[in-house]
């Protein structure tokens, strides 16, 4: 991965790697140094706002996936069904498999790294990069979008899931991702279109299948669609007018978990209305596959390759 990366402050790939596994990493060229966290980089900009690279110093064991888990997890059904995932990153793998050696970056992989690994065949002929910005998650570097760390065409596939409505600008971070992909390779993007806040204080837009195609107009179009559909937002809407009304986290679960026995059944909805484009316009979530080009999608295709069901012209 060394060869990869690159200082987030100014761009040189002069990075010295202590002999010491636990020892900074120092930029040759600005001098900035960055810390290793449980053997994992903390390549941060030193300005960075948001996020201190020192308090990730001192950053908790990673998390492992092998905790098992919850109660709540096992016996509590998901709000949603993923109409899309299992689908495309069988055709992503099956793409990667043809190369002799593929390299994919997960842009905000959190706790996903067994998940993923499994569906795009990781330990054969596909290595994976995770990066995240969330210090308890399972990856090989921390990171910002805002500034991936990483030299220019470096990847051969990229895949974000529901992470750029995190971001404070998700147009520098949509480029970014761009810039780290080789030309022709290939992206995967899930972005919440219809959902309730998530993550808290970190949650700051939403975008309809054709913004989401806009933010990535570096990308031509292989397939794109729904992820979940009318009925995970009717499953979502329920349960967010239900614990609207309840400020204590504890009722608030419970209450969560009621109305999930009681209404999850309504996601299946989704499985009979995933081609349909009157429900594209009330998605929960869409995404987006597709390869880098070298110029850019133009807003009027974008426009005319609108798939909902509203036939509105304004000219
Ligand atoms: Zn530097």
């Amino acid at each position: 991965m060394q060869a990869l990366l690159r200082c987030p402050n100014c761009h040189s790939s002069a990075l010295n790697f202590g002999i010491d596994t636990n020892s900074d990493v120092a930029c040759e060229s600005c001098g900035s140094q960055y810390p290793i966290s449980f053997g994992r980089p903390v390549l941060l900009r030193p300005d960075n706002e948001v996020f201190c690279i020192d308090d990730y110093r001192n950053a908790s064991v990673p998390t492992l996936n092998n905790k098992g888990s919850s109660i709540w997890q096992r016996f509590i059904p998901k709000p949603s069904v993923n109409l899309a995932s299992q689908k495309i990153l069988s055709r992503v793998r099956e793409l990667l498999e043809e190369m002799p050696s593929a390299t994919v970056l997960v842009v905000g992989g959190g706790c996903q790294r067994k998940w993923l690994d499994e569906r795009l065949g990781a330990g054969g002929s596909i290595r994976l990069v995770y990066s995240d910005i969330d210090a308890n998650a399972d990856v090989n570097l921390f990171c910002d979008g805002h500034d991936l760390p990483f030299v220019d065409s470096a990847f051969d596939a990229v895949v974000t899931t529901a992470v750029l409505e995190h971001v404070l600008y998700p147009e520098r971070v949509a480029s970014e991702i761009v810039r780290v992909l080789k030309s022709g390779g290939l992206l995967y993007s899930e972005l919440p279109f219809m959902q309730q806040v998530h993550e808290g204080a970190y949650d700051f837009t939403r975008y309809t299948l054709s913004g989401h195609k806009r933010l990535f107009n570096r990308v031509s179009e292989i397939d794109s669609g729904m992820v979940a559909g009318p009925g995970t937002v009717l499953v979502w809407s329920i349960e967010n007018f239900a614990i609207a009304f309840i400020a204590r986290s504890s009722i608030r679960k419970i209450t969560k978990a009621i109305i999930r026995l009681a209404f999850g059944w309504i996601k299946y909805f989704d499985l009979l209305l995933k081609n349909s484009p009157a429900a594209m316009d009330g998605a929960s979530c869409t995404y987006l596959f597709g390869r880098k080009v070298s110029g850019y999608i133009s807003d009027s295709k974008i426009i005319s390759n609108y798939r909902g069901a509203q036939s509105l012209r304004h000219i």
